[in-house]
């Protein structure tokens, strides 16, 4: 069975010399009855949906099924064409990770990963950092499985649900996620990855779910961007030797408490947060009259 806590995965991998993606790979072996290869074949799979998906808003603007959003990624990729402030690496992952966002409310096909509102962080997280760092797919899908081991460990003791923690459990979860898979990619130890992983969910603490008209559309794909930067600085934080104070259990814990104390008009309901604003408001009459 998959371990209970991040200390006890960073004992074990340092005890045997292994990685996070190593042992959540034997420990899917174990449970599923899968080969090896068979799990790296379905994790190949997810890999190219992720590809597409974070690829697909960048060459034509892409409209949600409301037509409340959509466009941002093609307008963000043709302005770096042009230009960026924050370089070309910040800007394109914020591009995929909004583009992945745009094709799930335009009801395309992405990876729920944790969940589908944020299912672009991890994908323009680690697709763009494995871009410059020059990875092959197969360490591409070795750091998805570091990054489904610290999504395991969130769902294990908190949770990955908007509904029931806020939007730290869902955007913060994949960026905790992304930051520990890129921190693995780039060579750092199982310990470097589960700082990461906390300190990508300490930058995030207390974000409420507020989505206008209760769609998973706006302030979803904006924070799918910066759940993408998140993840990229805090895998550099955490390989810079920089640690989280406060370990990674607690950060989880932290995150459920938190989540637990928002009200419910701060998780889903779109009664709270931008969603309760006048805009907001007038967005909800005009697509449900
Ligand atoms: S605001 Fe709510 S619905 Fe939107 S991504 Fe965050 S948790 Fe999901």
């Amino acid at each position: 069975m998959f371990i209970n806590k991040g200390a006890e995965l960073s004992r074990i991998c340092k005890e045997r010399s292994i990685s996070i993606a190593e042992y959540t790979l034997e420990i899917e072996q174990e449970e599923n009855g899968h080969s090896r290869e068979e799990l790296l074949l379905k994790m190949q799979k997810n890999l190219q949906v992720m590809r597409e998906s974070a690829q697909e808003a960048l060459l034509r603007p892409m409209q949600s099924v409301s037509g409340m959003t959509g466009g941002d990624a093609y307008k963000l990729h043709e302005y770096s064409k042009r230009q960026t402030l924050c370089g070309e690496l910040v800007v394109l992952a914020m591009a995929r990770a909004l583009s992945c966002s745009e094709v799930n409310v335009a009801m395309g096909k992405i990876v729920a990963a944790p969940t589908a509102g944020p299912c672009g962080v991890i994908p323009g997280a680690i697709l763009t950092a494995a871009e410059k760092l020059q990875k092959s797919d197969e360490e591409i899908i070795l750091s998805l499985f570091t990054a489904s081991a610290i999504g395991i460990l969130i769902a294990k003791n908190a949770t990955l649900s908007g509904a029931e923690g806020g939007c730290q459990a869902e955007c913060g979860s994949a960026a905790a996620m992304a930051a520990a898979a890129i921190v693995e990619m780039m060579g750092g130890s199982p310990e470097m990855a589960l700082h990461a992983a906390a300190i990508a969910l300490k930058n995030i603490l207390g974000l409420v779910c507020d989505p206008i008209a209760g769609l998973v559309e706006s302030p979803c794909a904006k924070r799918n961007a910066s759940g993408a930067i998140n993840a990229l600085i805090s895998a550099d934080l955490a390989m810079a030797g920089i640690t989280s104070i406060i370990p990674f259990d607690e950060m989880v814990d932290a995150m459920f408490s938190v989540g637990r104390a928002l009200p419910c008009e701060l998780r889903e309901t779109g009664l709270g947060g931008i969603a309760a604003t006048p805009t907001g408001q007038t967005l909800k009459k005009k697509i449900f009259g």
